[in-house]
């Protein structure tokens, strides 16, 4: 146990630690091998990612947003790098990405088009999982699992989930926030629920969801609210979470991810591009967390303007878990703001990123751009105790490193 007494030695050793520790994704929409074609993979996935369909469409005339994203994927892959690479330099974060995920992915020849795509030629599925993880240090990932999608709910079935890399959590949006075109859905799956939701149906919606819960290892069930989400509230939304949802999670004694702020379809031409963010009242997690002492919950927040707010009910509620810098929070100057702010009122007690990867790829640049973040972060806050004299060991900083990257989510979550 040797003590870090210079700044030097320190960056090195925080450096070492936030390379060398695999990471936990606590929330990504990959997916393993065995869902086919629901992995999205390789070049082409990660330019018409809809973060670059929305900045490609600042900046063409010739196309209206439902001509852009109604474009096949070869002719929009090479639209986005035409506009965004070749037309101008790639100096936004989601642009950045790509060329930080190709070149971390063995791409030799950054700025040929052909170079890119016969790199990832041939790749098999498996193989190409196998490069991502080790490229961007990931030893699992929690994956966001719809059972209502037919082919994902078909490889549930059929019992062919098997890479242990790859864990579950239960998407329960439609559930909550549409129940009216949901209800026959799950009445074709064999549960006995009403469309207008009578007593008798909370108890099959809590069924159904235990139900694949169970059949998938779910960590979590997870939702995206809106910046209007609100509770206690009399609406179906409301009336479904405290009837169904949280006694569902009660009996599986697993938390509910709740990820607020999303205001829907902006611009719905561009589909999940047109989607914005507002600022929402968290008063409402407030009132979940005090009146359900016994259920855990996680949250991240999309404005930047309830992360403080967030951070401070995270200190008041220990059935509270704050994680990530999500979507338009997730750009380099404000992950350090917030991961800054989140170490100071709550030190360890958080999970400071999560990736959000859609694309296979992206892990490889979600965690690249974030090491150097959390790296300064701690930098700067251990360097505070340096100055007063508590010098910290190397075993101490990764064992710190390792909460943060995975470690305090696992005794959040109990596994
Ligand atoms: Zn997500």
């Amino acid at each position: 146990m040797s003590e870090i007494r210079t700044p030097a030695a320190l960056e090195a050793a925080v450096r070492a630690c936030v390379e060398g520790t695999a990471v936990l994704d606590i929330h990504t929409h990959i997916y393993e091998e065995a869902f086919g074609p629901l992995l999205l993979r390789g070049p082409e996935e990660l330019l018409i990612y809809h973060y670059l369909q929305a900045e490609t469409n600042r900046v063409i005339d010739d196309l209206t947003p439902q001509a852009l994203v109604a474009l096949p994927r070869e002719a929009a892959a090479r639209q986005v790098w035409r506009e965004l690479y070749e037309a101008r330099s790639p100096l936004s974060e989601a642009a950045r990405g790509v060329i930080t995920a190709l070149r971390r992915l063995g791409v030799s020849d950054i700025r040929s088009y052909e170079a890119i795509l016969a790199r990832f030629a041939g790749l098999s599925a498996a193989e190409h999982i196998d490069l991502v993880f080790r490229a961007a240090n990931v030893r699992a990932v929690i994956m966001t699992n719809d059972p209502l999608n037919p082919t994902e709910a078909g490889v549930w079935m059929a019992g062919q989930k098997r890479d242990r890399r790859f864990h579950a959590a239960l998407r329960i949006d439609p559930i909550l926030l549409d129940w009216r075109a949901t209800c026959e859905r799950l009445v074709a799956a064999g549960y006995a629920v009403d469309r207008d939701l009578t007593a008798a149906t909370y108890p099959q919606i809590a069924r159904f969801l235990t139900d694949w819960a169970r059949r998938m290892g779910a960590v979590y069930m997870a939702v995206s609210l809106p910046h209007t989400f609100t509770m206690p509230e009399d609406s179906p939304a409301a009336r479904i979470l405290t009837h169904a949802v949280l006694p569902a999670c009660r009996e599986l004694e697993i938390p509910l991810a709740m990820m607020v702020g999303v205001r829907r379809r902006v611009v719905p031409e561009l589909r999940d591009g047109g989607d914005g963010v507002g600022r929402a009242d968290l008063s409402a997690v407030a009132y979940l967390c005090r009146e359900y002492p016994g259920q855990k919950f996680l949250l991240t927040v999309l404005s930047r303007e309830n992360q403080h707010e967030a951070v401070v009910l995270a200190r008041k509620f220990r059935n509270l878990h704050l994680f990530g810098c999500w979507w338009f929070t997730n750009n380099p100057s404000i992950v350090e703001e917030i991961t800054r702010e989140r170490l100071e009122m709550l030190g360890t007690s958080f999970t400071p990123q999560h990736s959000d990867a859609r694309v296979l790829d992206q892990l490889a640049y979600k965690w690249a751009h974030f090491r150097p973040i959390l790296v300064k972060a701690l930098c700067e806050k251990y360097g505070y105790l340096m100055d007063e004299g508590w010098y910290p060991t190397e075993e101490e900083i990764e064992r710190d490193v390792r909460l943060l990257l995975g470690g305090e989510f696992e005794r959040f979550v109990g596994r």
